[in-house]
């Protein structure tokens, strides 16, 4: 790295110390040239990045809202919530992952459909069908179609009523 002291382009390192439980490292440089010797301390980054909204906006990164946007959209669907934390922590994850300060609202929404997509197709279709909007009807429609095409026929009958919306209210179960 450059010396702080007279912007020389290469330092050397003298001395290299692990901290604490080892999660950071302490490293004594000295400048080859001015013979300046300065600290710099190396931790892994760990936060999450600030999220940029569509409009340019920045925000801290929101579990809840996160949350609250796969409880949206798996609604009275079938899946146990130690696998819906699993799938936050997995989004979560790879957000982390990606090591930047910085990500789009929008990458995080790709994200989130890429771990529902693994849980439930209807909760996928539910969230997709809000956030990407399809470019068209016709769009939309050919994504169910190819959905449904990927499951197992004894599953098609039970997935098919996948539209949020009209289809609940036509009296639910039988029971
Ligand atoms: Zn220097």
């Amino acid at each position: 790295m450059h010396c702080p002291f007279c912007a020389h382009i290469d330092t050397r390192v003298i001395d290299s110390r692990l901290l604490g439980e080892g999660d950071q490292i302490r490293r004594r440089r000295e400048c080859m040239s001015c013979k300046a010797r300065f600290t710099t301390y190396e931790t892994a980054e760990l936060s999450l990045p600030r999220v940029i909204k569509s409009d340019g906006r920045r925000e801290t990164f929101n579990d809840d809202k996160l949350r609250g946007g796969f409880l949206k959209a798996l609604e009275k669907r079938p899946v146990s919530m130690e696998r819906v934390e699993g799938a936050i922590n997995d989004v979560k994850r790879r957000v982390r992952e990606s090591g930047e300060r910085e990500i789009e609202s929008v990458r995080i929404g790709e994200l989130v459909m890429d771990a529902l997509r693994g849980l439930d197709q209807v909760a996928y279709v539910r969230f997709a069908s809000v956030y990407r909007s399809f470019e068209d009807v016709r769009a939309f429609l050919e994504e169910i179609e190819r959905l449904e095409n990927e499951l197992p026929p004894d599953l098609r009958d039970q997935q098919l009523d996948l539209l949020p919306g009209e289809k609940a209210e036509k009296g639910g179960k039988a029971s």
